[in-house]
């Protein structure tokens, strides 16, 4: 199947997920990728599988993630990625939640996958989450975006001892994310 993203780093993320059971392929080229301006995750995610599926007549899945902040009101959820605007880099982006919301306060990560069949029809999406709380400063550097503030709610086998996202290993990670949940949802679903 397509994964519709041009982004390397997700579609590994994908690969690594699903322990190679899924082979993903590089969205092509000359495929247009609608606009995010869906309102909701899950929109988002069913625009970007559908274009690629239509324009290649191949089952593909999109995904689309956020993270939602309980002190702004859920925000910057679907802007997570442009925050402190159009051109925003992750330092950005997690310098204006740490400025905004305060420490100790809830976050929760969130994921859609859509699923769209061009054959059949069939259109799924698929939701993960992953909460937490905010830390008062960053730490680590693993992960990417607004890692190195959360602090995940979930238990590891050995121990989360107040290490954020940024200081996981990808497998610790990988168990506990709002991208793995949303993925072993889907591949559970393709295992019938
Ligand atoms: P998109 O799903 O590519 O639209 O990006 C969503 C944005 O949400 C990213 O740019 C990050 O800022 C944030 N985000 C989504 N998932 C994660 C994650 O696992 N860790 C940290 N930030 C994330």
């Amino acid at each position: 199947m397509l994964l519709s993203t041009r982004n390397a780093h997700k579609l590994r993320e994908f690969e690594r997920l699903t322990g190679g059971r899924l082979v993903v392929d590089p969205l092509p080229d000359d495929v247009t990728l609608p606009p995010e301006d869906g309102a909701s995750f899950a929109e988002n995610a069913l625009g970007k599988a559908r274009a690629a599926a239509q324009a290649t007549g191949r089952v593909a899945i999109a995904d689309d993630s956020g993270i939602e902040a309980a002190a702004l009101d859920g925000r910057p959820g679907i802007y997570s990625a442009r925050y402190a605007g159009p051109d925003a880099s992750d330092g950005d982006n997690l310098a204006k939640l740490l400025r905004e919301a305060p420490a100790g306060s809830a976050l929760q990560y969130v994921c859609a996958i859509a699923y769209v069949d061009p054959a059949s029809g069939e259109q799924r999406v698929f939701e993960g989450h992953c909460s937490g709380t905010l830390a008062a400063r960053p730490s680590g550097d693993g992960g990417f975006g607004y890692d190195p503030a959360f602090l995940p709610d979930d238990e590891l086998p050995g121990g989360i001892g107040g290490r954020t996202m940024a200081e996981l290993s990808d497998a610790e990670k990988d168990s506990i994310s709002h991208r793995g949940r949303a993925l072993r949802e889907l591949v559970s679903w393709l295992d019938g």
